[in-house]
């Protein structure tokens, strides 16, 4: 279904070599997005080269900022349809993955593109505020990264309680989001910005991330609750 060759050159344009095993595990992956679209909202992006390009290889810009080896503890903060975790998990298969979404069914999605790609993660579904006070799953990840989620403020108190210090957040943004006014409240959450870039996917769309570095332990407070993120946030 999709053009692997042009999945490899532009992944490779992000620093990503991809085995054939990976290209293979990719046409499953976006054969089962378009299929369950059909009886599910996943996604508006359905043409194959589109996925590869603002799904797939935007998903893989997050291995440009961490080490993904062996046994890395990462977490996806509303996953979506797997967005960007799944193609992380297809280029390091040996990452120990945590996929979080609020939205049961589309957890029934990844399961059927984890049983038939031959990957392994967890799926739960839940509240990241919520979650991020369970004492198991609470300072415990060297990474976690969301993309297209919430404001920053806000996904910093969704994600900065599962890092632990030392790790990071990876948050994918669109190409006008300035994160600096988020600040105080990284701050508050035991974080710091370390990094924000723009840079351009290979269709020229524009995009920027940012790296949040977590330094101290975030105060047993946060995260609050879901009414209160939204309408006090940080
Ligand atoms: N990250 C995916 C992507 O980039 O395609 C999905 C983005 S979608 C716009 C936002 C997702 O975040 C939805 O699946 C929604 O259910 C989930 N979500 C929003 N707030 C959440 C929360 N507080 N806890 C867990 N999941 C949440």
């Amino acid at each position: 279904m999709i053009n692997k060759e042009l999945l490899r050159t532009q992944s490779a344009e992000f620093a990503v070599e991809l085995n054939d095993e990976a290209a293979e595990r990719f046409d499953i992956y976006a054969k089962l997005l378009v299929e369950w679209n059909e009886k599910m909202n996943l996604t508006g992006i359905t043409h194959p080269d589109e996925i590869v390009t603002k799904h797939f290889v935007d998903s893989l810009v997050v291995s440009r900022y961490c080490d993904l080896q062996a046994g890395t503890r990462l977490v996806d903060v509303g996953t979506g349809a797997g967005f960007p975790s799944i193609p992380l998990l297809i280029a390091n298969p040996h990452i120990d993955a945590v996929l979080i979404d609020a939205l049961a069914k589309r957890l029934t999605f990844l399961q059927a593109v984890l049983d038939e790609c031959g990957l392994s993660a967890r799926l739960i579904h839940g509240r990241a505020e919520e979650l991020g006070r369970d004492p198991r799953l609470r300072e415990t990840f060297d990474i976690a990264t969301a993309r297209a989620v919430a404001p920053m403020n806000v996904l910093a108190e969704y994600c900065l309680p599962f890092v632990k210090i030392g790790g990071s957040l990876i948050a994918l943004k669109g190409s006008d989001d300035d994160v600096t006014p988020a600040a105080d409240a990284i701050t508050a959450l035991g974080g710091e910005i370390t990094l924000t870039q723009a840079y351009n996917l290979p269709n020229g769309d524009g995009r920027s991330m940012a790296v949040v570095s977590k330094i101290s332990q975030t105060p047993t407070k946060y995260p609050r609750k879901n009414k209160k993120i939204t309408t006090q946030p940080l």
